[in-house]
């Protein structure tokens, strides 16, 4: 028995439904795909890779690399996915820290990587965007039949690092269960079934990608097309082939951006997700108008998998991320007790979708996840009436002024509806006097530059004055991560010594 193998892969042995639609064209079959993964597995095994042992992989998104990770649950073998571009000093961290038996690199970072591996005790094989690699080679050898490793639903699956917005990476322990009820949740929530068509341009070293898209395809047994990473034109490619789409709020802003994207090329779609960061109600709005699709939006993170969603039938409420999924309790805490209806606090959830604790970090997993199960998010929110949850931001990007909370979220929105700002980000900064103070960082819509002086005057109508910004910044973009987080961290220390 390995509960999260034959739900996703091991049952669908036998259909030669098509799984994967790649861009050259080709197609890969379930009964394909769960031999590609019996051969990684026993690729693995042959390297001497035991249940439990931690295996780090660095490797472009291919079909070949979805089935090393499919593998790797086979055997019971913990991956850890890292994002290609993270540096040699950076997997060299995921590495020691993760103690891994086994690093799987590029071809081409295979001479960088060499030493990394050597240093940290790990071995090394190669696996390239096109299925190359000395790993692919062994497995290209091994037997197409292999015997799943025993798991248990508590065993862990996958240690996956959080994406690093607010500080280094922390290894999320995710066991078989974690995984395995979330993907069905949401498959259910969401009505996935085999005739679904994702298109998938997510990357898959992130939960967003990895976990909601793929093990919601692989549940209801439907289909993906595996596009390398998003580009416009093989969006709207592809697009009139899809059902589904799952996506980054950058993805909708640029499509929205293209004439192209109209309603006719949606027409037979019947879902697009939006999480990973805030999707504005603005381009909610558009979306809307331009296709006719309310984008549903949810909410989770890595610790957690997905924890609200906006509902399929039912009001879709743009600038908020829906009400908690089944089976997962949350609640809105504020100095130790929950908030009145409306009020903001800190958001905890409880559920079979919570992490296992924080690898390597026995204080860390104390502090935030509590005996009893609750874990603390560090988002903010709200919850209204209806159980709808709003997030307001993470409790890091608070900013305290004067003794004063401002939430960047508020001042923000009000500074995306003046003439001439695309987006805005609003941090706090060291201030003589108040401790902190916010800091406005503008990005200029096409039509060109702000006038701040009526900026300044839009934000004096509207907010009370401790929440002005005490200073405003013009910038081309507004530095985001992968996943479209903006990093704030970086623009706190841009602007650190402002108002000084
Ligand atoms: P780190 O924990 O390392 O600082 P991270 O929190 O960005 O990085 P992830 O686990 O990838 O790492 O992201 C989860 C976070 O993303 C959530 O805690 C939340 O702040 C944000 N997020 C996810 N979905 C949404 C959403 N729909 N709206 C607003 N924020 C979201
Ligand atoms: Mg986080």
């Amino acid at each position: 028995m390995n509960p999260l193998h034959d739900a996703l892969v091991g049952r669908h042995a036998a259909r030669d439904a098509v799984f994967l639609h790649l861009p050259d064209g080709r197609t890969i079959s379930y009964r394909v795909f769960e031999r590609m993964t019996a051969r990684f597995a026993n690729a693995l095994g042959a390297r001497g890779l035991h249940p439990g042992d931690r295996l780090a992989l660095q490797v472009e998104k291919s079909a070949e690399a979805l089935a090393l990770v499919f593998a790797c649950i086979r055997a019971g073998v913990v991956f850890l996915p890292l994002n290609p571009a993270y540096t040699g000093e950076e997997v060299a961290y995921f590495v020691s820290d993760s103690g891994a038996r086994l690093l799987i690199c590029d071809p081409a970072r295979a001479e960088a990587s060499a030493p990394i591996a050597a240093r940290c005790g790990a071995g090394l094989d190669t696996l390239s965007a096109d299925g190359r690699g000395t790993l692919a080679e062994a497995a290209a050898q091994a037997p197409a039949v292999h015997e799943p490793a025993v798991r248990q639903g508590s065993d862990l699956a996958a240690l996956l690092y959080t994406s690093g917005t607010t500080g280094r990476s922390k290894g999320a322990m995710l066991s078989q269960d974690n995984l395995l009820s979330n993907a069905r949740v949401l498959a259910e929530a969401w009505r996935f079934t085999a005739d679904d068509v994702l298109l998938h341009a997510l990357p898959i070293f992130h939960t967003h990608g990895l976990f909601v898209a793929t093990n919601v395809t692989l549940v209801a047994g439907g289909a993906m097309i595996l596009l390398p990473k998003f580009d416009r034109d093989a969006m709207l490619v592809h697009l009139p082939r899809a059902t589904a789409m799952m996506g980054v709020p950058t993805f909708y802003t640029r499509l929205l951006d293209d004439a192209r994207f109209d309603r006719a090329l949606a027409g037979q779609m019947r879902l697009f997700v939006s999480g990973s960061a805030p999707l504005l109600a603005e381009t909610h709005r558009a979306f809307e108008a331009r296709t006719g699709h309310r984008i549903l939006e949810r909410y989770g993170m890595t610790e957690t998998n997905m924890n609200t969603s906006n509902p399929y039938d039912g009001d879709r409420r743009a600038g908020t991320v829906g009400p908690p999924l089944p089976g997962v309790e949350l609640r809105i805490v504020a100095d130790g007790a929950p908030v009145a209806t409306g009020e903001t606090g800190m958001i905890e959830v409880r559920g079979p979708n919570v992490f296992q604790g924080y690898w390597n970090m026995p204080d860390k997993t104390a502090e935030e996840l509590s005996p009893d199960g609750w874990f603390t998010t560090g988002d903010l929110g709200q919850r209204d009436g209806d159980g709808y949850v709003t997030i307001v931001g993470r409790a890091k990007d608070l900013i305290i002024s004067g003794g004063f909370n401002i939430y960047p979220k508020e001042v923000e929105a009000i500074l995306d509806d003046c003439a001439g700002v695309l987006e805005s980000a609003v941090v706090g900064v060291p201030h003589p006097d108040f401790g902190e103070a916010p800091v406005a960082v503008l990005v200029p819509s096409a039509e060109g530059l702000p006038d701040l002086d009526a900026v300044r005057a839009v934000v004096g109508a509207r907010l009370a004055r401790f929440k002005h910004p005490a200073h405003y910044e013009i910038a081309d973009a507004l530095p985001r991560n992968t996943m479209g987080k903006v990093k704030k961290n970086v623009l706190r220390e841009r602007f650190a010594s402002r108002l000084r």
